[in-house]
């Protein structure tokens, strides 16, 4: 029988990690338990993350903002600021699972399981996201991407929580763009996904952009010098045309059982077509 502990706040988690050291976390438990009922995993105990308030919610702290890991995703949803000021996130938090995935599911969980194809993390990457790793005596942040090393890994020690997520005020990115595109509308996980930030010029070219795909490689894929060479391209089939095929050319998908390699290849360049229809 696995027992399952359920701190009341912080000091009794570090408390429980203290003489449970090999204690497995868990907050919504949509991916951990799932895992479990299905046998892939056995821990010797669980801990419960749940009734950790100091983790929950978004706090504006000047220009950035905090998320508590263990803010879900519908609370996330219907927050003011992230429905002003952060619509790649609500896109694609509006798009992962079902409502009562959304109720349990919480924002860490969905880092720390570090799927490629996970919704909230293309969005995090474009917003530049720190994540806040704590432990009884200390506090750390990293870049997302240096946090996630690669499918279900991250750079968690011993003794070590996701916190929250830290991220500055989109500012001057007038267009915030995600979508996932899966089997089916509902429940499905995305074979590829993008989000992108991008302000266009009233010539309509590209004059800012930050562009990130899920789905396409071990982790998010995010390319720096397509972002550079796609500043001052008119936002039009043709002045996308060459960047369409550098991305084709520097995703890294997989065949499996949703999709092939080349579908995903194909699919995540002509994706930065969506983004054509947008104005300044
Ligand atoms: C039916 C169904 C549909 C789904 N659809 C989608 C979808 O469309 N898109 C999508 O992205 N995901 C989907 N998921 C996956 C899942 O719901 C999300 O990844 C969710 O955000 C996980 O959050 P959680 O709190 O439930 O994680 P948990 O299951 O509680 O934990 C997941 C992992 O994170 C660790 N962990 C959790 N919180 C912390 C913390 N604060 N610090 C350190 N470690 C922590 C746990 O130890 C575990 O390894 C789906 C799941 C189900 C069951």
């Amino acid at each position: 029988m696995t027992d399952v502990f359920l701190p009341q706040d912080i000091d009794e988690l570090w408390s429980l990690l203290n003489t449970k050291p090999e204690a497995v976390l868990y907050a919504g438990g949509t991916d951990l338990l799932v895992k479990r009922r299905s046998g892939l995993i056995d821990p010797p105990s669980l801990v419960c993350l749940e009734r950790i308030q100091e983790l929950k919610g978004v706090r504006q702290d000047g220009d950035w903002i905090f998320v508590g890991a263990l803010t879900t995703h519908s609370q996330l949803l219907c927050h003011p600021i992230i429905e002003n000021d952060y619509q790649v996130l609500s896109q694609a938090v509006a798009v992962l699972g079902s409502p009562p995935v959304r109720n349990m599911g919480t924002i860490g969980g969905n880092i720390v399981t570090a799927s490629p194809a996970g919704d909230t993390l293309a969005p995090w990457y474009v917003l530049d996201a720190e994540i806040e790793i704590r432990s009884e005596s200390t506090s750390r942040r990293v870049p997302i991407s240096s946090f996630i090393l690669g499918p279900g890994q991250v750079d968690l020690r011993r003794g070590e929580i996701l916190a929250g997520v830290w991220t500055k005020r989109p500012q001057g990115f007038h267009i915030r763009h995600y979508e996932k595109v899966g089997r089916r509308n509902a429940l499905a996980c995305a074979v590829v996904s993008m989000a992108a930030l991008m302000n266009i010029s009233a010539d309509n070219a590209i004059s800012e952009i930050r562009v990130a795909w899920g789905s396409v490689g071990p982790t998010i894929m995010r390319f720096r010098e397509i972002e550079s060479f796609l500043v001052g391209r008119p936002l039009t089939p043709r002045g996308l045309g060459d960047a369409i095929l550098q991305v084709q050319q520097s995703v890294i998908p997989i065949d499996d059982i949703r999709a092939s390699a080349n579908y995903r290849r194909e699919v995540a360049g002509k994706l930065l077509l969506r983004l054509i229809g947008y104005t300044s």
